[in-house]
C-alpha cells in the first residue's frame, strides 16, 4: 500500500490526490485559530472544508484533531508524504519532521524551474507582471488562435450601473457546519478571539460545490467581467466578479480548467474577448506570478520602510469597526469585511490599501490583517500584493504603481461618493475627503522618494505652493489615524 498523504487546508480538490486507494490524513491543528484573530467566516470556511473532504473521502481519511501539527504526526505514528506547502513557515515545519517525503508543488500552471528560467532571463530590470502573463500565454497556448470575429469592446461602468446576472447557486449549510459552528462557539467561550461577525457560510468547502460556482460564473458573469473588473458600487458587493479566490486557495478547483472554459465562452460567441481576458489575467497572469514571485525571492519580500510606513493600525481598522467610519467607501467596504471576509480587488487596493498607504501603516501589519481578515487571506497573496502592490514597500524588485489615488478618482469609477458625507475634489476643510487631503499629504511627506514614478512626480510638481503644504500636512495630521 502506497504512503498515507497528508492533505493541508490549502489542497483539498482531487487534484491532490492520485491513487484512488491512497491513505489521507487531515489535520485542525487548533494552533492555527488560537496563536491569532482570524475572521470568524474564514475559521468556519476551513474547517468546514476539512471535515467535508474528510467525509467524502470516508475511510481512506484520518482526520485528527490536535494542538499542533507536530502532535498529529506523533500521534500517528508513521512516515507521510506531503505536497510542497503553500507557505514558508509550513515548509521550514515539514523540513524539520523526521521521514516526512516532500513533492512537488501543484494546484499551478507555472512550473516553478520554468518561471526561474524566465525571471532570470529578463531581469535587467524590475520583474512585470505584464511580461510575464504574455510569457504564460504562449507557453501554456492560452488565447492563442485567431479569435473569432466579434465587435463588443471593454468600457468603464459607469457608477451605480450593476449588471443584470442572476446569483451564484446558493451554499446549503450541513450537519458538518452546524458541528463546526458548535465547536467556534465553544472556542469563543473558552477565550479564542475572533474578528467579523459570523454568518452563514458563504463560500463553497467542496469540489462540487466551487464547481457549480464556477459553471454559473462562465455563463452568467464572465460576459460582463471586463465591464465591471474595475468598478465599484454600494448596491452591488460582488458586481461581475467570480468570489472564488477562496475556493482556488483552499485547493478546491485547479486555475486550468476555469481558464479553458473562460477560452471557451469566447471560442463559441458567449463572452467577448475584453471580458474574458481581464479574468484569465487574474488567473493565468496575477495569480500564477505572485505564487511564484513568494517562492523566487525567498525570504526576502517583506515589507520595507520604502514610503516613510511606520504607524500601527489603528484598532477600528484592524477590529473591522465600519460602524466608526463616515466616509462611505471606506464604510462600506470595512462593512463588507466585518460582514463578508471578502471585497473584491478594486476595493482592497483602493479603497482599504490605498487608505493605510496614505497615512503611513506598516505595510507587514496591513499583510497580516488581510491575510487575517479575508477569507482567501495566504502568506503568497498578501505578502505581494499588500507589499508590492498596494503599499509600494518592496523596493521596487516587482514593477508595481504606488495604488495611490484621490477621491476623486473613486468617484469616477465608484457610486459611493453621491451620498457621502465629504466632497472628494475638496483638499482643505470640515469636507475634505480623507482621500482626496489624503493622497495630497502623501505626495508631501514622501516627496523626492517618488520621483521614480512619473504619475505620481507630476502630481506633487502640480501642488507646490508651501502654504497649501503645510496646511495639508498639518490637517492629515490632526486627522491622523482616527475614523474618518
Ligand atoms: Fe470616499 Fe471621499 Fe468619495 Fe466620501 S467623498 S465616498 S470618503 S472618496
Amino acid at each position: 500500500m502506497s504512503r498515507r498523504r497528508w492533505l493541508l487546508a490549502d489542497q483539498l480538490g482531487p487534484h491532490f490526490l492520485d491513487d484512488p486507494d491512497q491513505p489521507v490524513l487531515l489535520v485542525e491543528a487548533h494552533e492555527l485559530f488560537r496563536r491569532r484573530p482570524l475572521h470568524r467566516q474564514k475559521a468556519h470556511l476551513i474547517l468546514s472544508a476539512l471535515r467535508h473532504r474528510a467525509a467524502e473521502l470516508g475511510d481512506r481519511a484520518l482526520l485528527l484533531r490536535t494542538g499542533t501539527f507536530r502532535e498529529a504526526l506523533e500521534k500517528l505514528g508513521e512516515p507521510v508524504e506531503l505536497i510542497h506547502p503553500p507557505s514558508r513557515s509550513a515548509l521550514a515545519f515539514a523540513r524539520t519532521v523526521d521521514g516526512l517525503t516532500i513533492l512537488p508543488p501543484r494546484g499551478f500552471l507555472t512550473d516553478r524551474a520554468d518561471f526561474a528560467t524566465w525571471a532570470d532571463r529578463v531581469r535587467r530590470g524590475p520583474l512585470r507582471m505584464t511580461d510575464f502573463y504574455r510569457w504564460a500565454l504562449r507557453h501554456h497556448r492560452v488565447l492563442a488562435d485567431p479569435p473569432p470575429a466579434e465587435t463588443a469592446s471593454r468600457r468603464r461602468s459607469p457608477a451605480a450601473d450593476t449588471p443584470d446576472v442572476p446569483p451564484p447557486p446558493a451554499i446549503v449549510e450541513d450537519d458538518i457546519d452546524a458541528e463546526v459552528r458548535r465547536d467556534l462557539d465553544r472556542w469563543a467561550a473558552e477565550g479564542v478571539r475572533f474578528v467579523g461577525r459570523d454568518g452563514p457560510r458563504r463560500y463553497p468547502a467542496t469540489h462540487a460545490e466551487a464547481d457549480a460556482r464556477l459553471r454559473h460564473f462562465v455563463r452568467h458573469r464572465l460576459p460582463e467581467y471586463g465591464r465591471y473588473a474595475d468598478a465599484m458600487s454600494i448596491e452591488d458587493p460582488v458586481l461581475a466578479h467570480s468570489v472564488l479566490s477562496s475556493s482556488f486557495n483552499l485547493g478546491l478547483l485547479h486555475p486550468e480548467p476555469a481558464i479553458r472554459a473562460a477560452e471557451r465562452a469566447w471560442r463559441d460567441g458567449s463572452a467577448s474577448r475584453a471580458a474574458v481576458e481581464p479574468f484569465i489575467r487574474q488567473l493565468l497572469g496575477w495569480r500564477e506570478f505572485l505564487w511564484q514571485l513568494y517562492w523566487y525571492f525567498e525570504p526576502r519580500f517583506r515589507g520595507v520602510g520604502w514610503l516613510a510606513a511606520t504607524e500601527p493600525l489603528p484598532e477600528w481598522f484592524d477590529q473591522l469597526d465600519a460602524d466608526a467610519v463616515e466616509a462611505r467607501c471606506l464604510a462600506d467596504v470595512l462593512s463588507g469585511v466585518r460582514d463578508r471576509a471578502w471585497a473584491h480587488h478594486t476595493q482592497r487596493l483602493l479603497v482599504l490599501g490605498n487608505y493605510g498607504l496614505q497615512r503611513g501603516w506598516r505595510p507587514a501589519e496591513l499583510v497580516d490583517w488581510f491575510q487575517r481578515s479575508f477569507v482567501d487571506g495566504t502568506d503568497w497573496v498578501m505578502n505581494a500584493t499588500v507589499i508590492g502592490m498596494s503599499q509600494y514597500a518592496d523596493l521596487a524588485r516587482v514593477d508595481t504603481r504606488a495604488y495611490a489615488v484621490d477621491g476623486r478618482h473613486i468617484d469616477e469609477i465608484s457610486d459611493y461618493c453621491a451620498g457621502c458625507r465629504y466632497d472628494p475634489t475638496r483638499v482643505l476643510g470640515d469636507l475634505a475627503c480623507p482621500y482626496t487631503g489624503g493622497f495630497e499629504a502623501l505626495l508631501h511627506r514622501n516627496g523626492e522618494r517618488l520621483i521614480g514614478d512619473p504619475r505620481l512626480a507630476a502630481e506633487l510638481a502640480d501642488r507646490d505652493d508651501p502654504e497649501r503644504r503645510e496646511a495639508v500636512l498639518a490637517q492629515e495630521e490632526k486627522r491622523g489615524s482616527t475614523a474618518p
